[in-house]
This record gives C-alpha cells, sequence and structure tokens, in this order.
C-alpha cells in the first residue's frame, strides 16, 4: 500500500541527508511504529505520506500513485486519505468539539446530512459524547487529542499518520489514546505511529522501525523498543 524506494532527503540550504536510501513496504490494515531519537528523521519520512516534504531522491507510492509528482491540484484529494494527528492537537480554538471535527468534513465538500450523519458517530467513537459542544480549552489534554482523533477520522482516511500522539500526555491518557489506535486499527484503518513512549511500543506489540541518522536500522514484526 505504501512503499518508500530509495528515498533520500537533504533539507533546502543543508548538505547532510535526514534520511538516507529508506526502502520500507507498509501494507494495508498494518499497524507500523516508528521509533528512535530525536531527528532521526521519523517525522520527515511521515510527512513524505501526506505530500509535506518530498524526497530529494527516490520514490513514495500510496496505492501504486508516486507521491513524489504529484500535481498541486491533486494533493487535497490525496490529503483526505490520510488522517493525521499530532502532538500538539492543532484544535480550532474558538469552535466547539462538534464544530472542531464538522469543519473537517465541510472542508472536504461534505454535505449537511453527511456531516449531521458521521460527526455524532465518530464522536461517539471517541468518547466523547459528553463534551460535545465544550471548547478545547475546556478539556484536559487526552480529550484533545481525542477530538483531534475524531477530527482526522471523520472522512474515513485509508491511513492515519500520528506523529508522537501522546507526546504532552500522562500515561492514563496515554494509554486511553492508544487503545483507541489499536480499536481503529481492527476496523481496517492503517496506522502509522512515531513515538519515543518505549511502555506503549513495547506493550502493543507491534510491528516496530528502528530509524537512526535518517536510516532503518531495525525492522521487527512484533517487536519491542529498540534504539
Ligand atoms: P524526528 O521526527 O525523528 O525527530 P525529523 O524528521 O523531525 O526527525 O528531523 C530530522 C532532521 O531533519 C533533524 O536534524 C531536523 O533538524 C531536520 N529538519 C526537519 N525539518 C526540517 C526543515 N523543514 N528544514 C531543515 N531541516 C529540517
Amino acid at each position: 500500500m505504501i512503499i518508500y524506494n530509495k528515498v533520500s532527503k537533504i533539507y533546502k540550504n543543508d548538505t547532510k541527508p535526514v534520511l538516507q536510501n529508506v526502502n520500507l513496504e507498509i501494507k494495508e490494515g498494518e499497524f507500523v511504529t516508528f521509533v528512535g531519537y530525536s531527528g532521526a528523521g521519523k517525522s520527515t519520512l511521515l510527512k513524505m505520506i501526506y505530500a509535506e516534504e518530498m524526497p530529494t531522491s527516490g520514490e513514495v507510492y500510496f496505492h501504486k500513485k508516486k507521491i513524489n509528482d504529484l500535481k498541486k491540484r491533486y494533493l487535497p484529494k490525496h490529503r483526505q486519505q490520510i488522517g493525521t494527528v499530532f502532538q500538539d492537537y492543532k484544535l480550532l480554538t474558538q469552535k466547539n468539539v462538534w464544530q472542531n471535527v464538522a469543519f473537517a468534513m465541510e472542508v472536504a465538500g461534505k454535505t449537511q446530512a453527511e456531516i449531521e450523519e458521521d460527526v455524532p458517530q465518530i464522536i461517539d467513537i471517541v468518547g466523547l459524547k459528553s463534551k460535545i459542544d465544550k471548547y478545547p480549552e475546556e478539556l484536559s489534554g487526552g480529550e484533545q487529542q481525542r477530538v483531534a482523533l475524531a477530527r482526522a477520522l471523520v472522512n474515513r482516511p485509508k491511513v492515519l499518520v500520528a506523529d508522537e500522539p501522546t507526546g504532552n500526555l500522562d500515561p492514563i491518557s496515554t494509554w486511553e489514546i492508544m487503545q483507541l489506535l489499536l480499536k481503529i486499527n481492527e476496523f481496517g484503518t492503517t496506522i502509522m505511529l512515531a513515538t519515543h513512549d518505549k511502555g506503549v511500543v513495547d506493550r502493543i506489540s507491534k510491528r516496530v522501525i528502528s530509524m537512526d541518522k535518517g536510516k532503518v536500522i531495525r525492522d521487527d514484526l512484533k517487536g519491542k523498543y529498540c534504539i
């Protein structure tokens, strides 16, 4: 489903590669975790899936489509297939839970009827039914991340990219988010998770890709955190 073929990346005005000859294949429905020290290249690798960064050399394929040379006009359609969540939740502070999630559907051109059907459903799945009219500042970090997850999922993406989604959370909220990610994966969404959290990685026992200085140094099915 996702293929990185000999992917290298040198950022503009830099000389040192941040990714070096990365070769990876991720199958539909997989749950893949990326681990490695800060600066190892995990975020850069993930950004290539939603075409925020392009390789300097090599190719990235999504469903056999080469993402490298996607024309600008196809980017929104491509990105609709990929949900994203980050360490900072990136919620719209002036909108409540319902409006934050609905906004993602409005941007994707969904009808009002679709919005009214799907928004409550996804808010229920992430366990925030009782907070539907609250604003981000009225929510805990874990709850805000669940809103971000609902927003990422409401357009039914094929892949969810989660870049340090639990980086700001306490262990209990972290585990709640992880359980949600596992549930979403069971429903069929492919998950690509970058995390520093050794406890989480060891507990979920999914594929672990270890990165160091822009290279994949280990790729372990049912792996343990190892850098
Ligand atoms: P990780 O997610 O593993 O912490 P990153 O992909 O964020 O790694 O970063 C890898 C390297 O690329 C780091 O040295 C970082 O400073 C550099 N880097 C990341 N983004 C940019 C950018 N937009 N411009 C220049 N260098 C960048």
